[in-house]
């Protein structure tokens, strides 16, 4: 029996987690649960999956959760610094699903508690994984990559030496706007933004491949998995969603993983971490699938993308300083305050201005966070 810490359970990562221990309730047995502000679906998850500990990050919510679990043993707490308390928590395996850059600090603390962790939250390498990879190496603790390419591309690399890798290759669906031009998305709505063709995600996430600034995260993130410069990264379109990682080796032989887009795949090789765990996957029908296609990611059309690659291997603040604008305008983006195109604008605005701080430690990069939101909200 495996025990878990699952945050970020009442979303989409925590939903497609859950149904493993589903298929499984013989092998995991979840111990602590989190989410933000929804209280009413995190009660309800406790009751059907009794974890020892409920953490709501909003503590406004503390006592209406605790008055939904009234008579049951599951305790509760609220707040950043229980999340990270409970991060600590020894566990099997810590599933870090938490969106954005609410996820770094709960991660940093599996970390530094040297635990198992499955990293779905990219933002956390996107920001500060100059401080978390060696933080890992010191500690102990084992990063198994959830975000589909990287766990792709983590299997495809095993027992691969750092010379021999001539080139990484994370594969992108192109989002709902891959045949259109920039002038024909500037105006796209917030429901054409949010019908992703391949993956059912979060709305943070699906916007951002909408934007295809996803991708230019998922490049930061490979960055710092695997070692890697920007000139041995690459992205390529790939429609079909069947491929999502590839390597090309130095004696002309690419391996690439194939399975189908759903993130119980790479969920399930995380949590059954060495060995894998067998569930009711959907069979690939090759034959039926018959074509897998491949091009080239237009700069000119996804701007967000070059923008992100191109924080590759500057000082780490500028991958803050791009994390936390993106997040602002695409947190505006969906409240109606701006439209689609001008997500990338303001992105490009702030990024192209003098650096607010620095990122050289984690306070370094909370403030960092906080002056670019400040700035990015009053660009509007
Ligand atoms: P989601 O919006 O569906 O869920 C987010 C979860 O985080 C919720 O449980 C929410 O309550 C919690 N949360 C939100 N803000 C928080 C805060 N300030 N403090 C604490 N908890 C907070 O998001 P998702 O799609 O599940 O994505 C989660 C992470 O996984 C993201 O970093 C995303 O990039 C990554 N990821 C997701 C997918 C996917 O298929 N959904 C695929 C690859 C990577
Ligand atoms: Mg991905």
């Amino acid at each position: 029996m495996k025990t878990l810490s699952l945050f970020g359970a009442t979303g989409s990562i925590g939903q497609s987690t859950l149904k493993l221990v589903d298929e499984h309730p013989d092998q995991f047995s979840v111990s602590v649960m989190s989410a933000h502000s929804n209280y009413e679906k995190l009660a309800q998850l406790a009751k059907e999956y009794q974890p020892d500990l409920v953490v709501i990050a909003d503590s406004q919510y503390e006592r209406a959760l605790a008055a939904c679990l009234l008579g049951t043993s599951i305790r509760v707490t609220s707040g950043a610094d229980a999340l990270c308390e409970a991060a600590r928590i020894p566990v099997d395996c810590v599933v870090a699903g938490i969106v954005g850059f609410a996820g770094l600090m709960p991660v940093r603390a599996a970390v530094q508690a040297g635990q198992i962790i499955a990293l779905a939250n990219k933002e956390t390498l996107v920001v500060a994984g100059h401080l978390i990879m060696p933080l890992a190496a010191t500690s102990g603790a084992t990063l198994l990559p959830v975000d589909s390419e990287h766990n792709a591309i983590a299997q495809c690399l095993v027992g691969a030496r750092d010379e021999d890798i001539n080139k990484v290759v994370l594969t992108a669906s192109g989002g709902p706007f891959r045949d259109l031009s920039r002038t024909q998305m500037h105006h796209a709505t917030k429901e054409q933004a949010l019908l992703h063709p391949n993956w059912l995600m979060g709305q943070k996430i699906t916007i951002d491949s909408a934007t295809m600034m996803n991708k230019g995260l998922e490049l930061i993130e490979a960055a710092w998995l695997f070692g890697l410069g920007s000139d041995r990264l690459d992205a390529l379109i790939h429609p079909q969603s069947i491929v999502h990682g590839m390597v090309s080796y130095c004696d002309g032989s690419w391996l690439a993983h194939m399975g189908p887009a759903d993130m119980r795949v790479p969920l399930s090789h995380a949590l059954g971490y060495p060995r894998r765990l067998a569930w009711q996957a959907e069979r690939l029908d090759l034959v039926q699938i018959a074509r897998l296609d491949f091009q080239s990611v237009c700069h000119e059309q996804f701007p967000c993308f070059g923008m992100a690659k191109s924080v590759i291997g500057t000082d780490p603040a500028d991958a803050v300083t791009l994390n936390a604008a993106n997040e602002v305008a695409v947190s505006h983006f969906l409240s109606g305050k701006i439209p689609f195109g001008k997500i990338a604008e303001q992105v490009d605005t702030i990024l192209s201005q003098k650096r607010l701080g620095s990122a050289n430690g984690f306070d370094d990069i909370l403030s960092l966070d906080q002056e670019v939101r400040k700035l990015a909200r009053s660009v509007i």
